[in-house]
């Protein structure tokens, strides 16, 4: 699912080559790391509304547990594949630790088309999608979250099904669950929040002012709108903002919650009152302090990096940029904040409401938010710091910070037998 047709899985592959050789890594730990732990290819018959059996593929990749259980969002795309999951399972890995939580990496995905489906279709797959990983999962053992084109439903269906099965329930085998079902305040926006706010914290570190930076946003999903929203909050101006049928741009400003609005109501932020249009390509490459892409992978490659004119490229979703593109961003002097850290604030608020979970509490959104707050201030800071002392970009500060944790973990339990 990419903007080019690189493999995702090569590029992840190459950016931990580039960061291990950073590092001096022992050969036989870069090796481990390479390699997916348990990977799962399942098959999922379903009778469609229509009477016609239709057989879809899942997948779940679990990539390393050495610092805890796997973590992981599950995403719903017609282009989904092995190699993209298997990709985005081992960013989990780097991403958990990078923020230091105790999870390893994980990622689930079916190759399927939501916007064709019927409610009820969807259901029944996800529902036989966790029977069919129901012995891989659990709360000590892998925990899902929603992804691309899941959501809180999605995960109560799962939890439902699991609990089915246990004769129990367990509200602690998924994240991201609707607040009745133990799901923790601020979790849908958690992404989009922390995105922001490693983009507030990346103005402090450049000295760029908040008040009046232009912002373009390609992607209006979960993570693009609450990124937008907080941001605007914070006194941006959001000039540019994307779906996938378009972009809108007004250099004087958008007001997320508006276009938000138009969006539910036309299916799109085309059309948007006082805005001139553009696609998906142009508005990654219209003039501003702060990109943020938060829509597919592979977004910014080769062959369009040159023409980003953005001073800060924020990554809101998971892999936007290939590893050619770095380098050219890199000579062109655009910094950049990578997905690993960017978009961790989601998976930070997942921990949370495990732990909420587990201990049978439930805390306020302002408890919650405080600590997404001074936990994702420490991660930016630290990775900041790492770059600093390591004479390198954000990118491999962040992977070398991630990756050496895993492997000090390795390395502590030793190799079995
Ligand atoms: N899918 C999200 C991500 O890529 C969240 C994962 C989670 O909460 O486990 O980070």
């Amino acid at each position: 699912m990419s903007g080019d047709n690189k493999n995702p899985y090569d590029n992840i592959c190459s950016q931990l080559e580039i960061c291990t050789t950073q590092l001096g890594m022992d050969p036989g730990i870069h090796e481990i790391l390479t390699h997916s732990k348990l990977i799962h290819t399942v098959s999922l018959p379903l009778t469609m509304d229509n009477g016609e059996i239709k057989v879809f593929t899942g997948y779940r990749v679990q990539h390393n547990d050495a610092r805890g259980p796997y973590k992981g969002g599950i995403r719903y795309h017609y282009e989904v594949s092995m190699d993209e999951v298997k990709a985005l399972a081992m960013a989990m890995t780097w991403k958990c630790a990078v923020i230091d939580i105790p999870y390893g990496g994980a990622k689930g995905g079916i190759v399927c088309n939501t916007k064709e489906m019927s409610i009820g279709e969807k259901e029944h797959l996800t529902r036989r999608y966790t029977t069919a990983i129901s012995q891989f999962i659990g709360p000590y053992r892998d925990v899902p979250a929603p992804d691309m084109y899941t959501d809180a439903q999605t995960m109560a269906w799962i939890m439902d099904t699991y609990s089915v099965m246990q004769g129990y329930s367990v509200p602690e085998v998924v994240t991201g669950k609707p607040i009745e079902l133990g799901g923790s305040e601020g979790r849908t926006e958690a992404t989009g929040r922390g995105t922001a706010i490693c983009l507030r914290e990346c103005a402090r570190s450049l000295d760029m002012p908040l008040k009046d930076a232009t912002v373009v946003v390609q992607g209006f999903g979960n993570v693009g709108v609450h990124a937008a929203m907080t941001l605007s909050s914070m006194g941006c101006r959001i000039i540019g903002l994307s779906d996938s049928r378009g972009g809108i741009f007004n250099p004087e400003g958008l007001d997320p919650s508006k276009v938000l609005a138009h969006k539910i109501e036309t299916g799109s932020v085309l059309g948007y009152p006082g805005s001139e249009e553009l696609t998906n390509e142009e508005i990654l490459e219209l003039e501003c302090d702060f990109l943020i892409p938060a829509a597919l992978g592979h977004q910014i490659h080769e062959k369009n990096a040159g023409n980003v004119k953005a001073r800060v490229i924020v990554e809101g979703a998971n892999g936007p940029t290939t590893t050619e593109a770095d380098e050219i961003l890199s000579k062109n002097g655009v910094f950049l904040v990578p997905d690993i850290l960017a978009n961790s604030g989601g998976v930070m608020v997942s921990y949370l409401e495990w732990v909420q979970n587990i201990n049978r509490q439930h805390w306020s959104l302002t408890e919650v938010n405080q600590q997404l707050e001074s936990k994702l201030v420490t991660a930016y800071k630290n990775v900041w710091d790492m770059k600093e002392e390591m004479g390198v970009n954000m990118r491999d500060a962040a992977l070398g910070m991630g990756v050496s944790r895993v492997a000090n973990a390795i390395q502590q339990l030793g190799l079995f037998p």
